[in-house]
């Protein structure tokens, strides 16, 4: 497996729970069954179903990008559902960031041996400095390329690497641009918060998320890692030569 970028959080809490938790009840279940004739039937049954609640997080490649949506849907279920249990331990961001660089595993694995053809990254507004008063979202290329900031950068690259583009200040204008636009990667950037509702939201596209660093909290002069992004590009999408048909290389979403 090619070496993108990956989480600090290993991705292995979420499995632990995801795959962990269906696996030990159907052990329990099926030791039940054996250990006591009564109930045996209702045993065996419930330990069917944990296996079959275990069974898609053991789908990958094609199988995977084929039932993706239910797999996300699912997946999001139990980020969901042991959120509250994250918070309480004071693990809230590793717990979402776990099940992102789970997903990312996966999304790595269907573009191991092709590329994405049509993709579209996606970067949050608060990435522009808030005291900077160019008109990215009229059109970035407004930006003044101070380096003050990574819109900057993404400009650059975006144009010399002819990638497709959006900033976005609203997610559900995001959702409807990317749907729209119908990629068939997504590459996110964004808060834990926002990629966990995203990744649910878009769970039909697969998508490579890459956290959003917060030096000074959320929402204000937020940063990533530009090398990130660029490594991941380059080794899930094929390079383009020709500009964007449909969209220009950078476009804001207001
Ligand atoms: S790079 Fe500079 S000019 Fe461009 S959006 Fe950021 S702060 Fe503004």
């Amino acid at each position: 497996m090619r070496s993108l970028p990956s989480f600090s959080t290993p991705e292995w809490p979420f499995l632990a729970v995801r795959r962990g938790i269906p696996l030990g009840l159907a052990f329990l279940a099926i030791l039940g069954a054996l250990l006591h004739a009564q109930g045996r039937g209702w045993l065996v049954l419930a330990a069917v179903g944990f296996l079959a609640e275990a069974w898609p997080s053991f789908k990958h490649g094609e199988a995977y990008l084929r039932n993706r949506r239910a797999i996300v849907r699912w997946d999001g279920f139990w980020t969901f559902a042991f959120r509250p249990v994250a918070r309480f331990l004071g693990k809230e961001e590793a717990w979402i960031l776990s099940f992102c660089a789970w997903n990312n595993r996966r999304v790595r694995e269907v573009f191991e041996t092709r590329r994405a053809k049509n993709a579209l990254i996606l970067l949050p507004h608060c990435i522009q400095l808030a005291r900077c008063k160019a008109d990215i979202f009229e059109d970035p290329k407004n930006c003044y390329e101070c380096g003050l900031c990574p819109v900057g950068d993404t400009i650059e690259s975006s144009l010399k690497k002819r990638w497709n583009v959006r900033i976005s200040n609203r997610s559900h204008k995001a959702y409807r641009e990317a749907r729209e636009f119908q990629p068939d990667l997504i590459v996110a950037v964004s808060c834990s918060d926002r990629l966990l509702k995203g990744l649910t939201k878009l769970a039909e596209v697969p998508c490579y998320v890459l956290p959003l660093q917060l030096p000074h909290g959320m929402c204000v002069d937020t940063t990533f890692s530009i090398p990130n992004l660029i490594t991941a590009m380059d080794d899930l999408v094929e390079t383009r030569t020709t500009p964007p048909a449909r969209i220009q290389p950078l476009e804001g979403i207001a």
